[in-house]
Parts: structure tokens; C-alpha cells; sequence
């Protein structure tokens, strides 16, 4: 690669914030050099609609979950339809996500979360499927409940947590995933982290439409802006930038398993008018 490769390994360019320009925005990201784009799914209707996407573009993968932020207002049957959505996806679906805790004041109640984060944990360890977690205010929880599913895959997205625990993700054998807010003047505590992070288990991400980077704060997050949080984590681990893509592209590719679902682009929907 002699042009920089990006991979936004966590874009919801499913939700409404995308409908008006969903086509424009996808074009950029392909002008920005993205490969690739994990679109995780937050409840089982924007999981269906990443599935959707994934199927209609070549360079959007969809992971499938219920957020802790949502699990209140998830149907009782919600396992059962996360999987089959993955019966009729499955070389399109990258992961389950995204799913997790989430402490903040005002979330669900938190025994209803851990029960949802574990009984996905599950169903990905069952599926053989990577985890994409979030962990607001809930590192230490998250990795405590992934510690009893040894040898599961997946990625601490969003990564707000310490040097130590980066450490301990990595130890359980997850990647840690950093957004703009790496660029942040006043996060120091990331880019700690992010430092503290090995370079073959590192990840990059916008959380598009959510946490644009400097100097693109205030407005609507895309996956192009990636190339921000790349830029931002090059400085700052003092790496040339090309070499950053690549093994970010490389530790992506495992994880997702991303070479192999491009082989599978299209066969579903040609399936489909089969
Ligand atoms: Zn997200």
C-alpha cells in the first residue's frame, strides 16, 4: 500500500442521521481511502438496517446487537431475532454489537443490562462471532463478564478507561478501539490509554454520527473524519502514518474477518433474485 488504507471500525451510517446524504457520505469515505466500515447496530431495527446496508455495499460489514442504553425497550424474543438476522447475514455480519454496559446516570436499571450484555456474550461465544463492547462508566464490569467467556473475540470500542486496563483487556485477548476524542484537548486519561495500548491490538473509529474529532467538533460525525483520529494517533505514538493504516488494517481484518466477507459481497441479495 502506498496510499494510506483507513478501516472505520465503528460508524452507525444506518441511522436517520445519514438518510438525507447516506449515498454522499459513502462516497467520501471511499475518496478518504476507507476500505471498510463496521456499522453496529444500537436495537434490532438499526441491526436489521446494517444488515441491509451491508448487503448493498461492498465496504459496509454489519455487526448486530441491543446497547445497554436500549435494552429496557428490547423485546422479550430479542435473542431469538438477533439470530435470524444472522441466519439470513451471516457472511456479512461481523460481530455482535454493539453491546455492553453502561453506568452513566439515567440508563436502564443495571442488573436488566447485565443480564442483556451477558446473554450476547453468549450468543457471540455460540455463534463464534467477535463482541463489540461499550463500557461507559463500566470498563471494569465489562471485562469482569468477558472474563467468563475465555477465548471471545472482540473489541472495547470507545475506549475510556486506564493504562492498567487496557492491559487487562488485552490479557483476555480483546482489541481496544479509540474514537476523536483522542484529539480532545482535555483527554489526557485517552490518549494515556491509548499510548499504553499494543500496537497489534490497537483499532480506530469515528462512532460516527456521534464524537467528531478536532477540528471537525460541532458538527455531524462521518466515516471519512477517520483519517482525523489517525493523523491524532500517529502524533501522538510518534509512528509514520502509512505504517499506522496498515496495522490498524491488519488488526481489523482479523478481528472482522474482513478479506473473507468480501469474497461474499452481493451473494445474499443474488440469492435472493435466484
Ligand atoms: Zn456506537
Amino acid at each position: 500500500m502506498s496510499e494510506p488504507h483507513f478501516i472505520d471500525t465503528h460508524a452507525h451510517v444506518q441511522m436517520a442521521e445519514f438518510d438525507a446524504d447516506r449515498a454522499e457520505v459513502l462516497e467520501r469515505s471511499r475518496s478518504a481511502g476507507i476500505d471498510w466500515i463496521v456499522c453496529p447496530g444500537v436495537d434490532l431495527a438499526t441491526s436489521a438496517l446494517a444488515e441491509q446496508l451491508a448487503q448493498d455495499q461492498h465496504d459496509v460489514v454489519a455487526a448486530i446487537g441491543v446497547h445497554p442504553e436500549d435494552c429496557d425497550k428490547a423485546p422479550a424474543d430479542y435473542l431469538e431475532r438477533l439470530r435470524s438476522l444472522f441466519a439470513a447475514n451471516r457472511h456479512r455480519t461481523a460481530a455482535i454489537g454493539e453491546i455492553g454496559l453502561d453506568f452513566k446516570e439515567g440508563t436502564p436499571d443495571r442488573t436488566l443490562q447485565e443480564r442483556v450484555f451477558n446473554e450476547q456474550l453468549q450468543l457471540a461465544s455460540d455463534l463464534g462471532l467477535p463482541v463489540i463492547v461499550h463500557s461507559r462508566f463500566a470498563v471494569a464490569e465489562c471485562l469482569a463478564a468477558i472474563s467468563h467467556f475465555p477465548g471471545l473475540a472482540g473489541v472495547m470500542h470507545c475506549f475510556g478507561g486506564t493504562p492498567d486496563q487496557v492491559e487487562r483487556a488485552v490479557q483476555l485477548g480483546l482489541d481496544v478501539s479509540f474514537t476523536g476524542n483522542v484529539t480532545y484537548p482535555s483527554a489526557h486519561a485517552t490518549r494515556d490509554a491509548l499510548k499504553a495500548c499494543p500496537i497489534d491490538r490497537l483499532l480506530l473509529e469515528t462512532d460516527a454520527p456521534y464524537m467528531p474529532p478536532v477540528p471537525m467538533r460541532g458538527k455531524r460525525n462521518e466515516p471519512s473524519f477517520v483519517t482525523y483520529v489517525y493523523q491524532a494517533t500517529a502524533t501522538l505514538l510518534e509512528r509514520d502514518a502509512l505504517d499506522l493504516a496498515c496495522r490498524v488494517h491488519e488488526n481489523a481484518d482479523v478481528l472482522f474477518s474482513l478479506t473473507e466477507r468480501g469474497n461474499h459481497a452481493g451473494e445474499e441479495n443474488l440469492q435472493d433474485h435466484a
